[in-house]
């Protein structure tokens, strides 16, 4: 079953299943739990509050369309 509008805020682990709460105070609960939640993902601090937070790399990319291709070397 998949429900839109729903935040996660909390997670443990109860009998070998993993409870999940949201912010409107519903549960839900599971064999797993996967983390999809992106780079500020709230999974992945409630399974370690101790990782390292996101951070720039000052890594860049510029990317474009060539008429012809064979031209560039
Ligand atoms: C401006 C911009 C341009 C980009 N352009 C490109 C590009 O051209 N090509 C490219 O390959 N990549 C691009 N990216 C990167 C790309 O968007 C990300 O790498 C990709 O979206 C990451 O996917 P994801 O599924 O991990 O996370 P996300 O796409 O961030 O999805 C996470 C989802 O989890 C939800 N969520 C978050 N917290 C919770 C919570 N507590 N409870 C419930 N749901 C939650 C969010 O609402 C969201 O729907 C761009 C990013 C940005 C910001």
């Amino acid at each position: 079953m998949i429900e839109h509008g729903k935040t996660l805020v909390h997670a443990e682990t109860n009998n070998d299943r993993v409870v999940v709460g949201f912010s409107d105070g519903t549960t839900a609960r599971g064999d797993i739990l996967v983390g999809a939640d992106g780079l500020r993902s709230t999974v992945r601090y409630l399974i370690d509050p101790g990782a390292p937070a996101p951070r720039a790399t000052g890594l860049g990319y510029t990317f474009g369309v060539a008429p012809n291709a064979w031209a560039c070397t």
